[in-house]
């Protein structure tokens, strides 16, 4: 993997660096040539045009054909210009100049390119020259020159006539070796800078794909069955939040696991106990243990215990939907304090066998909501059973429903045994059961209020407690009410 990662990000790398410098290249030796050429043809320019001038001066005053002395010394004046500005131009730009008559024939060539003596210029570009034009030239002038010269030409006119032709000619290498030269740096930066690449890349891939083939390895450890490790990735970019990702999986996977044993553990001790007291009691009466006047009692005792296994088998299979499928609600129209006169009603034996008294309150004569009848009347159901449950002789029970803010709130409240405020948080957990010492009090799953939660969750609503040690309980949960919604 370290290989792939590795080899993809460095031909993107060397790619994108390579494309970059080539465009670079060319782009900055094409600037640069012409920025040069140009350079070059300005000065050859002005150079040529200062020594057609003199040229000129001096071509006039052999044109005058005097003899007398102070032109003598004129014209020799003129001769050491020339020549100076000719020596000049051969020491700081390495420039040659010619002179020829208006037939294009050498007629004084510098001293560098004697070879043109008397040679006749047969390059087009260059005769355009004798049209009063400033020819511009690349080229070895039908190979008089070895290498390729820079030609300027200049017209050299006296009285109305052009007589003849100033040439500066400059070789061009220089300009050829700046650009090689650029391009020579471009290719070392361009290597430096490879080779930089290549180490960042090998580093940055080193510190991507180390995390990847740890948590690689550590998948696998989670794949057979181990929650226990956590990995240690200390960068804070995305491989760091991955790794962090990685690790709460890990610990939700062990809690999950760690709530299946204990969910198992706990069916099984709650299958266990009331099968086992059911097996004992029938066996005790097929075999006469029992006498047959006390027979009624002890089956009276196998009902009930079956009546709480199939209470449990319900609560099960209730949480297994919860679980398995995100809650379908069955939503209807329904009056909810028709709903809690209902099922308030189922709890009449078991409420006038505690001698409790039983107070419904409703703030409205109906109350409609749309809502999953079942479930609610479920919710209903739950907190009066343990109303009922967690209730002394004598106690008081009242349901009592509140507008709030466009929504009914429902109060279940007893003055019973209360709860602890540390387990008022843990209540509403599976298979959370109070205080396990409170003998009668213990029956039950522990499984309603959390199918009180999940199904008021559902709904969009809302479920609090507020509670206080043997002073009583009151669950309140809200609904949305039906013009609400
Ligand atoms: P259970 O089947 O044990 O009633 P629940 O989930 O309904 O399971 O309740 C969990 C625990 O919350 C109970 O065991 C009990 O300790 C506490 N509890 C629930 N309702 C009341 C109440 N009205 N008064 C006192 N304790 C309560």
């Amino acid at each position: 993997m370290l290989k792939t990662i590795f080899r993809k990000q460095i031909v993107a790398y060397l790619s994108a660096l390579i494309i970059s410098f080539v465009f670079l290249g060319i782009v900055l030796s094409s600037v640069f040539s012409s920025y040069l050429v140009n350079q070059k043809r300005v000065l050859l320019t002005e150079q040529c045009e200062r020594i057609a001038q003199i040229y000129t001066q001096y071509q006039f005053l052999y044109a005058e054909n005097f003899s007398d002395r102070t032109l003598q010394i004129e014209r020799v004046n003129m001769r050491t210009r020339l020549s100076k500005e000719l020596d000049s131009m051969q020491m700081y730009m390495n420039a040659n100049c010619f002179f020829t008559d208006k037939n294009m024939k050498v007629v004084l060539p510098s001293e560098e390119i004697d070879f043109l003596y008397g040679e006749k210029i047969t390059e087009e570009t260059l005769k355009t020259v004798l049209q009063r034009e400033i020819p511009i030239y690349r080229g070895t002038l039908s190979g008089y020159f070895t290498d390729t010269q820079m030609i300027i030409g200049y017209p050299i006119i006296v009285g109305e006539n052009v007589v003849g032709a100033a040439f500066v000619s400059a070789p061009m290498d220089d300009v050829n070796k700046t650009i090689k030269d650029m391009i020579v740096m471009t290719l070392l930066t361009l290597t430096v800078s490879a080779v930089v690449a290549f180490i960042m890349v090998y580093a940055m891939s080193m510190t991507i794909t180390k995390p990847i083939l740890k948590m690689n390895e550590h998948a696998k450890v989670i794949a057979s069955g181990d929650f226990e490790k956590r990995l240690y990735v200390k960068s804070n970019d995305e491989v760091g939040q991955l790794a962090e990702s990685f690790n709460n999986m890990a610990e939700s996977l062990q809690n999950q696991e760690e709530t299946r044993r204990a969910f198992i553990s706990n069916i099984s001790h709650d299958l266990r106990s009331p099968l086992t007291s059911m097996t004992g009691f029938l066996k005790a009466i097929l075999d006469g243990t029992v006498p047959p006047e006390k027979q009624n009692h002890y089956l009276a005792i196998v009902l009930d215990e079956s009546e709480r296994l199939s209470n449990l088998a319900n609560d099960l299979l209730d949480l297994n939907k919860i679980r398995t499928l995100d809650i379908e609600l069955d939503i209807s129209r329904f009056d909810l304090n028709e709903l809690i006169r209902k099922t308030v009603l189922m709890f009449e034996n078991r409420v006038t066998e505690k001698n409790i008294n039983m107070v419904v309150n409703f703030a409205n004569n109906t109350d409609y909501v749309r809502a999953d009848y079942d479930k609610i009347q479920r919710v209903v159901y739950n907190l009066m059973d343990n109303a009922v449950k967690f209730s002394r002789e004598n106690g008081e029970i009242s349901v009592e429903t509140t507008d709030v803010d466009g929504a009914i709130s429902v109060s279940v409240k007893d003055n019973g045994i209360g709860i602890k405020k540390e387990d008022q948080k843990k209540i509403f957990d599976r298979f959370y059961k109070g205080d396990t010492s409170r003998g009668e009090y213990t029956k039950g799953s522990g499984l309603g209020l959390s199918i009180v939660r999940e199904f008021i969750k559902a709904h969009g609503g809302q479920l609090r407690v507020i509670s206080e040690l043997d002073k009583g309980s009151e669950f309140i949960f809200t609904l949305k009410s039906e013009d609400q919604q």
